[in-house]
């Protein structure tokens, strides 16, 4: 292991220009006008691939090409499976980039370029430690796989078909991905739980067309108040979700994920700052984080009806629409939300009103347990990188492609990134610090060797 490390240590500078290379490619996914450009990253990492000895293949999906390769089957060791993409957000606006965004450029310490921290940079420290690996050892601990796409940032709509396609290929028992960020500065972290959605649009109609809300007003069914006045039903006074099953399959915390949660240095107070409101709310009994990492929600994203324009119309309107969401925690199963939601609207709805509820979209939430042999292998992977211990967080948002690797592989999916929250993922002048980035490629070599120690095909004993 040391001979690995110190291969890092001394190629520092190499590392650095190979980043530099793969930055200097505009492999932008959305844009047609960058069509060989992706395809030369795609290739550039097939080469990379082929140099360290894995049985590499790219893969033509009809969009851009996923770059598959693998190391040797290590007989009784668990298999690891790294994903990442190598396309890149538009860069867009250009004018305000300090240095062009197709021309890495380091100062203090931080290269800037598109893509670097998302998802180039954090993708590369996985190949460089299997570089470290190869180049001393020979080989390494573990069967290591590489699942790497090029349309992340445009919806990765060939890669679930594919997974589905190849799941004997792809077995493995955790998926390990880089492509987010450390909780603070010096503060890296395993992002071990992700929140599901529920999302819906619920369409009211009441009369034939608008009505004069003098002459009529009081009499007919107003479709904007009887949404109002729905939408309102969904909650309580203290924000408990009021329809009926909703927590019966919610996952509780456990003490020590509270304990956790407690111990990140994250105030109120800083939390009202950044976000520039002067108060909070939520659901009794529970705090900021755990109610934005744990906690199910309910939360109106648009609402449309009567009259937008300038000045006073007395209208009663003919129709009331809203898109709402619910975010879930594991083990909620969107379906079961859909049915229990749309039992609770027609049980309320009133006189004169037709109710239509649109589901657009359901996904379940991820919760990899704290016990899972891999995490605690990742853990002392990320202190022998960083010097530091990782702290356990949640993210309340979903990334779909952690739900297609839970669903189709069953496997532990490892959410470990090397970036920080304010390198400019998706802006300008996005930015990797590349002490994080060599910092991360130390971290994933020693995670082979804890990874390796573990027992092959350990399940979790949540
Ligand atoms: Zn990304």
């Amino acid at each position: 292991m040391d001979d690995v490390q110190a291969y890092i240590e001394s190629h520092r500078q190499s590392f650095e220009n190979e980043l530099a290379e793969l930055l200097r490619i505009a492999s932008v996914s959305a844009d047609s006008r960058q069509r060989a450009e992706t395809r030369r990253a795609a290739e550039w990492m097939a080469t990379q691939f082929r140099q360290l000895g894995l049985a590499t293949e790219l893969v033509e999906t009809g969009g851009h090409p996923i770059v598959y390769a693998e190391s040797l089957p290590v007989l009784g060791k668990p298999v690891a499976l790294v994903y990442g993409h190598y396309d890149v957000q538009p860069p867009e606006p250009l004018d305000e980039w300090t240095s062009p965004p197709f021309e890495p450029t380091v100062r203090n310490g931080n290269i800037y370029a598109r893509g670097a921290t998302d998802d180039k940079g954090q993708m590369l420290t996985h190949v460089k430690s299997v570089e470290a690996w190869m180049k001393t050892i020979g080989k390494l601990p573990l069967q290591v796989k590489f699942l790497i796409e090029g349309e992340e940032e445009v919806g990765s709509a060939h890669l679930e078909p594919f997974v589905k396609e190849h799941r004997e290929k792809l077995v493995c028992d955790c998926v390990v991905i880089s492509d987010c960020s450390q909780f603070a500065p010096g503060i890296p972290a395993i992002t071990y739980g992700l929140r599901g959605i529920a999302y819906y649009e619920l369409r009211l109609r009441g009369p034939r067309q608008d009505l004069h809300s003098g002459s009529f007003g009081g009499a007919v069914t107003n479709p904007a108040n009887a949404l109002a006045v729905l939408l309102a039903a969904l909650k309580d006074e203290n924000n408990r979700i009021q329809l009926p099953g909703f927590y019966d399959d919610v996952v509780p915390l456990t003490d020590r994920e509270r304990e956790e949660f407690r111990a990140l240095p994250l105030t109120d107070e800083q939390f009202m700052q950044q976000l520039g409101v002067t108060g909070l709310s939520g659901e009794s009994g529970y705090t900021s984080l755990e109610r934005r990492w744990a906690r199910p929600t309910c939360d109106i994203n648009g609402l449309t009806s009567g009259y937008q324009g300038e000045g006073a119309k007395t209208v009663l309107p003919a129709r009331a629409s809203a898109k709402f969401s619910f975010r879930l925690v594991p083990n909620q199963d969107p379906r079961k939300i859909t049915a229990s939601l749309r039992k609770f609207l027609e049980d309320r709805l009133p006189p004169g009103i037709a109710l239509e509820l649109v589901d657009h979209h359901g996904a379940p939430g991820v919760l990899v347990s704290l016990d899972s042999p891999y995490m605690s292998a990742a853990a002392a992977a990320i202190e022998a990188g960083f010097g530091r211990a990782p702290v356990f967080i949640r993210e309340g948002g979903s990334i779909p492609i952690v739900t297609t690797f839970t669903h189709e592989l069953g496997a532990d999916v490892l959410l470990l990134g090397w970036g920080q929250n304010d390198d400019n993922t998706h802006s300008p002048n996005e930015k990797f610090s590349l002490d994080d980035y060599h910092r991360g490629t130390r971290a994933s070599a020693q995670l082979w060797q804890e990874l390796a120690k573990t027992t092959n095909r350990t399940k979790k004993t949540q």
